[in-house]
């Protein structure tokens, strides 16, 4: 019973999407963009010499949370803001590369992923995902300060980020805009 009816849903959000007006609504945007566009000086490496890894959640904003502009940082992003080895990747690249001297990790208040176990991310997806025998680590966030000190703690302890770069923790609310540093 629970099978159908999620399989019907998906199905018909994917179908009713219509691909040119996708398109036509992102060219109507990038116009407007386009036409106060004064940025295609900008090098690649971080003015600011900062590196946020934030998560993918739209109420946050890293640019505008800290009054900075395009070309100021690098922003690395995904599902809980958490410290994987993809993100380390990119870290490794950022501060060997990209002029990133210090790394932030800023979780945020009412994450999807906190105070919740893989089990309990799981529950909510679709049955077949449940049953799939593909596993997938959704890395939830049973303890948010936990995650976020192990997060921190994995930037610091990577032996291929120079020593000399800062790791620290912060925790955005997304009610009020304001930030804490934790770690
Ligand atoms: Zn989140």
């Amino acid at each position: 019973m629970g099978i159908e009816p999620n399989t019907a849903e998906i199905s018909s959000n994917v179908g009713s999407r219509n691909e040119n007006d996708l398109f036509k609504q992102l060219r109507a945007r990038n116009k407007g963009y386009v036409e106060n566009f004064s940025s295609g000086e900008l090098t690649a490496p971080a003015r600011q010499e900062i590196a946020i890894v934030t998560c993918m959640d739209s109420r946050v904003n890293p640019l505008d949370i800290f009054q900075f502009q395009l070309g100021d940082i690098k922003v690395i992003r995904n599902a809980g803001g958490r410290v994987t080895d993809d993100v380390l990747r990119s870290l490794i690249l950022a501060t060997h590369f990209l002029a990133v001297k210090d790394v932030l990790v800023m979780h945020h208040t009412d994450c999807a992923l906190a105070f919740k176990s893989e089990d309990d991310v799981l529950k909510g997806l679709p049955v077949q995902i449940q049953e799939s025998t593909t596993k997938q680590q959704f890395l939830a966030m049973p303890y948010p300060d936990l995650a976020l000190r192990a997060d921190v703690k994995a930037v610091a302890s990577c032996k291929l980020i120079p020593e000399t770069v800062s790791a620290y923790g912060i925790l955005y609310d997304v009610r009020t805009g304001l930030f804490a540093r934790v770690i």
